[in-house]
């Protein structure tokens, strides 16, 4: 049976360029980059390179760039580390209510922490409430974290005008307030320049743009302040230990260089497939309702709510036919729970159960 793969906001595959690059640092330049010896200087060469390549990306200076594990150690860094170096100034944090789990659930963690946390809500369409954001800013508030792209939606969230409130706000009051993305969904479909987003501290995750699983990074705007999230070695500026993972590093940096130059290609491909798919869909199917915005939208994402049938039924009877799509989130798709996001939206619990997210 043919297989036909649409989850990719789950996870790509890895690109065959990226593999290629990556070989070599496996097998014989496996040298510890922090080694004083001829090995580790040749990988500790490849990982300045990756650095580089990655800064100029996203248009930061290359010590700006911190490799994580994932987004997810991004995500919890941001949060636990912001919210506990500037913790004397404020104790009030500012996130979604429909960010990835990765923020979500640190943020919960930190309500026990003795945080305060604001869950702001978003429209019927997906998009975060500005004026809500507005309302929520406090005098004591230390950390705002909005994601770019949404995971199981797709909506892209209006990142520049919720900076450009937060600074004001921080302006006017003579505070410091950072800002933190998670643009994980976002690496690869939306350009990610950090000067022009004006954010402090962006998530990315290679494993969404055709790059390795297991790496990533976040960006720490010179000046920021953070507290450590993984002690150990002296890797990374003495701010995060453990041996950093070469090849991983080289993969993502390649895979993001891809990525940044076959955009503009892809998305307009990407986008005219899932048109397709979703007027095809709608069109023939009853009482099947596309969640969120799209118009502000990633071009790879379909998220669809079919009424009467049960999410779960309909990914196993997909699976069978060789279709592979998913229902919430990936990570959160053993859980029988509706998804926070589709709840969220103000969705009935009905057709939140009865969600797939076509990725393509
Ligand atoms: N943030 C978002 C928006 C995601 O979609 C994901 C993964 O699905 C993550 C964070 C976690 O990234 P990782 O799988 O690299 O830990």
């Amino acid at each position: 049976m043919e297989k036909v793969y649409l989850d990719y906001a789950a996870t790509t595959y890895l690109d065959k360029r990226v593999l290629k690059e990556m070989s070599g640092y496996f097998t014989e330049t496996f040298g510890n980059a922090n080694s004083q010896h001829w090995f580790g200087r040749e990988a500790e060469k490849a990982v300045v390179a990756a650095r580089v390549k990655i800064a100029g990306l996203i248009n930061c200076k290359p010590n700006e760039i911190y490799f994580t594990s994932g987004g997810t150690e991004a995500d919890n860094w941001a949060v636990r580390g912001a919210a506990g170096a500037y913790g004397d100034s404020g104790r009030h944090i500012i996130t979604t209510s429909v960010e990835h789990h990765a923020i979500y659930d640190t943020c919960r963690a930190m309500e026990k922490k003795g945080y305060e946390v604001t869950y702001l809500p978003v429209k019927s369409d997906g998009i975060v409430d500005l004026e809500a954001l507005k309302k929520a800013l406090r005098s004591d508030t230390v950390l705002v974290s909005i994601m770019y792209a949404n995971n199981e939606i797709g909506t892209v969230m209006p990142l520049g005008e919720a900076v450009k409130i937060t600074g004001e706000f921080a302006k006017a009051n003579k505070r410091r307030i950072i800002f933190h993305t998670d643009c994980v969904q976002a690496a690869g479909a939306l350009e990610l320049d950090v000067q022009k987003l004006g954010v402090d501290l962006m998530s990315v995750s290679a494993h969404k743009f055709y790059g390795p699983k297991g790496i990533g990074f976040l960006y720490v705007k010179n000046g920021v302040r953070l507290e450590k999230l993984m002690t150990g070695g002296f890797q990374e500026r003495k701010m995060r230990g453990g041996t950093t993972n070469v090849p991983l590093v080289v993969g993502m940096a390649k895979a993001l260089e891809l990525a940044v130059s076959e955009r503009e290609k892809n998305n307009a491909r990407l986008k005219k497939l899932r048109d397709y798919f979703v007027k095809r869909v709608t069109g023939e199917i009853d009482r099947v309702y596309v969640n969120g915005s799209m118009e502000q939208r990633l071009p790879s994402n379909a998220n669809l709510s079919f009424e009467f049938i049960e999410g779960e039924s309909i990914l196993f009877s997909l699976d069978l036919n060789g279709i592979a799509a998913s229902s919430g989130s990936a990570c959160s798709s053993g859980s029988l729970d509706p998804s926070h996001v589709l709840l969220a939206l103000g969705l009935r619990i009905e057709l939140a159960h009865g969600s797939i997210r076509f990725s393509l």
